[in-house]
């Protein structure tokens, strides 16, 4: 019993971050100010504070302003269940303040990430405010996690997120900008820094994958407006997200099958 309300407790503060990230995803692009949700998106009349509850709020609302009935985009509670799920998830096993840390550094890149995949995919821009903040993040997660520590593996990271910019950045540059960002060039800088040369190369190999899979079933499905306007930072944060959480494993797998 005790276990389960620690669980929600820990579900409910994720939730109420995935509701600040909200803000965040729709607020840094516009470069607005960040400064709480407390009015309507749409009549800019006050919120009352029992509308602001993440998840529930929406759904007692179905969906809808209390005020001008306008409808709300499911964006806001597919965030904050995430979110939270990700906390439980993450927080599962850390008793120790060592860890504790360590738990709320990943939390940290978590939530950068969610943020550059959501507003990329709705506004097709990365805030350099969140890749700034992924960055330090992943700086201070190095400096932080004893067995990674040192000048000297700092300087293999930031070599490291160098090599693994490099074939987003030749991308960037031949394309003029068509097929890639910079804002993608910079976030692949990071995952390269932030997981280590192999791990990001395998991280990318798998944001072009799940791109090309995601591109077929566009056209497939002869859905131009989606082929058109698919943008690659929502696919390097899922590479970087599944080599975060399963890295180790898949990197031995690869040793494995190609035997170096
Ligand atoms: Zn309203």
């Amino acid at each position: 019993m005790e276990k389960i309300l620690i669980k929600l407790f820990v579900f409910v503060i994720g939730a109420s971050t995935g509701s600040f990230l909200n803000v965040l995803i729709d607020r840094l692009p516009k470069e607005e100010s960040i400064n709480g949700r407390s009015h309507c998106d749409f009549c800019g009349k006050k919120l009352n504070w029992y509308d602001l509850f993440p998840v529930l709020s929406f759904f007692i609302l179905k969906g809808r302003t209390r005020c001008c009935k306008k409808k709300l985009s499911f964006q806001y509670p597919i965030v904050e269940m995430i979110t939270g799920g990700i906390y439980v998830l993450v927080f599962k096993d850390s008793p120790y303040i060592e860890s504790l840390t360590r738990s709320v550094l990943i939390l940290s890149i978590l939530s950068s990430l969610i943020i550059i995949f959501i507003s990329d995919l709705k506004y097709h821009l990365i805030s350099d405010y969140i890749l700034l903040a992924l960055f330090v993040f992943s700086l201070l997660s190095k400096i932080v996690i004893p067995a990674e520590a040192g000048i000297q593996a700092i300087g293999l990271n930031v070599l490291s997120g160098l090599i693994v910019a490099l074939p987003i950045f030749l991308i960037y540059h031949i394309s003029k900008e068509r097929a890639m960002g910079l804002g993608d060039v910079y976030l692949s800088a990071i995952m390269g820094f932030l997981l280590g040369w192999q791990k990001g190369f395998i991280a990318l190999y798998i944001s072009f994958v799940t791109g090309a899979i995601f591109g077929l079933i566009a056209i497939i499905f002869k859905n131009k407006k989606l082929k058109s306007k698919i943008a690659f930072g929502p696919f390097l944060v899922i590479g970087t997200v599944v080599m975060l959480f399963w890295g180790e494993k898949i990197t031995e797998m690869i040793k494995k099958i190609y035997e170096f």
